[in-house]
């Protein structure tokens, strides 16, 4: 459905710094296969002015893309979109092809605004091998025109989405295969580990890993990718208290540097390469074609905890200084989870379920106290855990959202003071609570220091603490504006909170001022001089990643100016 035929697509206006030509476009048709199209946006159907043109609503494809306009895995299943939509627009221009997200048959959405093409790639490549990248790379060097790399298209700062660029979309490299003792090359050590294709979906992954009675630590949602950004920027799991971050697990990547080189990076071969991947972030040093990483030879029986309570303005508060003075101790004894003002979901793969319940009492006696419901129980595995609690209460998507975050230190749990300046912080902004995820490596002690390139402050931080902001498909450039100021205002009070702190480079606010500290310590210069080396001529750039060529750069020109 979103794939046009090459001819066609030369009607579509792009903002080239030097415009290829047709024969340009066809010989790099042929390089890929035939495999270069266009796109038009999601919702275009539902549209009778598309791009300036005057065209017939195509019912039929209208009604499927409403209703599955909130449908994670529908929406990964095509090149043409993201998880938040506003990395479809342009919003500093508002050009856009949305639909309502509250009700996706609101007629107004579709007769008040024309569709345009936004920030929806007009060219892409559906990647099947490494030559297909190789090709991307050549054109782009010899065109100027500029490159995306489009996943699952989760990622919260849009970096997945770059108007009028060529997009290279990796969905499609889905090969995942098991390997008991599988060697790094050059290597000679060996490790139980799973290879991932760079287009895999956690859900996949962990249908596989379960049916091979292994375990692989990973995100906590069906459709993130298991190769891409998460893992190029860290990946948090509800499993990483005990089990570390992605980046501590991951063994060998094969990928394409903006060189244009196939490259193995692991310890012993592009060492310098490896660790910059290993939370340098996604889109910077190359296009991955496939990860390898360890997993737990044996499916672990996990204690899960699961409470909920009708919170009232003033429970959720009591609620949230609950929460705050049993983190540490929980971070100790390796729970993982999502902690609300509303209730909590969190795993635990050391206690029995003795134990689980003597750490959760105080939560189980808030939750009955307040007429709430929860449990404290065994699951056989972590895929018994995610077909029961994971698949059943996915993050909404499909909506114009936008969060602002930070690695919340052990210091900060440590006195009733700073718990006080912490609860009384989040209490004043509850209406921007989204989550508290309890998913930080705390007690993962297979660590060597400077081994990944995140932030240090992940290694102490009891909370990754998330507030959110959305609006709407019609709210104005202004109004957009004023929403991502108010996420700025709202991380400055949380780095008053943990100013030495960080923030994941995966779920932050947009305008982070303090990036390159905040994303990765002292971590960024060596991550820019490795971004040098492997990618000289600067192929790739993306908002506010390594390297970044600042908000006057093309790749930048649909993110709007706050000031
Ligand atoms: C609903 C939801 C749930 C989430 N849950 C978690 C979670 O549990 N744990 C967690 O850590 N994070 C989570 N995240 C954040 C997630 O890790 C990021 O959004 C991440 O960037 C997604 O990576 P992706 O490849 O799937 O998405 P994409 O948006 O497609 O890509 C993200 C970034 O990686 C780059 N990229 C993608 N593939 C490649 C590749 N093959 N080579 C090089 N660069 C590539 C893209 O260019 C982009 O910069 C969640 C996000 C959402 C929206």
């Amino acid at each position: 459905m979103s794939l046009v035929l090459l001819s066609l697509a030369l009607a579509v206006p792009t903002v080239y710094a030097t415009v290829p030509t047709i024969s340009d476009w066809n010989a790099l048709n042929n390089t890929v296969g035939g495999r270069l199209f266009t796109a038009i946006p999601f919702a275009s159907s539902c549209f009778s002015e598309v791009d300036g043109r005057t065209v017939t609503p195509l019912q039929e494809q209208c009604d499927i893309i409403q209703q599955h306009y909130s449908n994670a895995t529908f929406r990964s299943s095509q090149f043409n979109n993201f998880m938040n939509t506003q990395w479809e627009s342009c919003m500093s221009t508002n050009e856009q092809c949305a639909l309502d997200a509250s009700n996706a048959s609101d007629s107004l959405a579709w007769t008040d605004f024309p569709c345009e093409q936004g920030s929806i790639a007009p060219y892409y490549i559906d990647i099947r091998n490494y030559t297909d990248i190789q090709s991307a790379f050549n054109f782009s060097n010899a065109t100027g025109v500029p490159l995306s790399i489009k996943n699952s298209g989760h990622d919260y700062f849009g970096r997945s989405s770059v108007a009028g660029s060529l997009g290279l979309w990796t969905r499609n490299l889905e090969q995942i295969s098991y390997n008991a003792s599988f060697v790094p090359d050059g290597g000679n050590e060996s490790y139980p580990a799973m290879t991932i294709g760079a287009g895999v979906p956690w859900e996949d992954a962990y249908i596989f890993a379960d049916s091979n009675n292994v375990t692989i630590i990973g995100g906590y949602s069906q459709t993130v990718g298991a190769s891409g950004g998460w893992l190029l920027g860290g990946g948090h799991s509800i499993l990483s208290p005990v089990f570390g971050l992605g980046v501590d697990r991951v063994l060998q990547f094969k990928l394409v540097t903006p060189d244009g080189e196939y490259r193995t990076a692991n310890a012993y071969t592009n060492p310098d390469l490896f660790w910059a991947l290993k939370g340098g972030g996604g889109g910077t040093f190359g296009v991955v074609t496939e990860s390898t990483t360890l997993v737990e030879p044996r499916a672990i029986p996990l204690q899960v905890a699961a409470f909920s309570f009708n919170a009232t303005t003033n429970t959720s508060v009591d609620f949230l200084a609950l929460l705050a003075e049993n983190s540490l101790q929980w971070a100790e004894q390796g729970w993982g989870g999502h902690l609300k003002l509303n209730g909590l979901i969190s795993v635990n793969p050391l206690l029995n379920l003795e134990q689980a319940q003597e750490s959760m009492q105080n939560i189980t006696d808030f939750v009955q106290s307040h007429n709430g419901t929860g449990v404290v129980e065994t699951v056989s595995s972590w895929y018994e855990f995610f077909v029961k609690y994971v698949l059943t209460a996915q993050e909404p998507i499909g909506i114009d959202a936008a969060i602002s975050s930070r690695l919340i230190p052990s210091s900060v749990f440590e006195s009733q003071e700073a718990r006080n300046a912490l609860v009384e912080t989040i209490a004043n902004a509850a209406p921007y609570f989204l989550t508290i995820s309890t998913v930080t490596p705390f007690i993962y002690n297979n660590y060597t220091e400077n081994s990944t390139s995140v932030t240090p402050a992940w290694r102490d931080a009891v909370w990754h603490f998330l507030f959110a902001d959305l609006w709407s498909w019609n709210t104005t450039t202004d109004g957009k504006i004023a929403v991502f100021q108010t996420l700025n205002n709202l991380t400055a009070a949380l780095t008053d909170i943990a100013p030495d702190s960080g923030a994941y480079l995966n779920e932050a606010n947009v305008y982070e001022p303090d990036w390159e500290h905040a994303f990765w310590g002292d971590n960024y210069p060596q991550l820019l001089a490795v971004k040098q080396k492997y990618d000289p001529a600067g192929l790739l750039d993306c908002w506010r990643c390594v390297g970044w060529k600042g908000g006057n750069d093309s790749v930048s020109q649909c993110y709007p100016a706050l000031d």
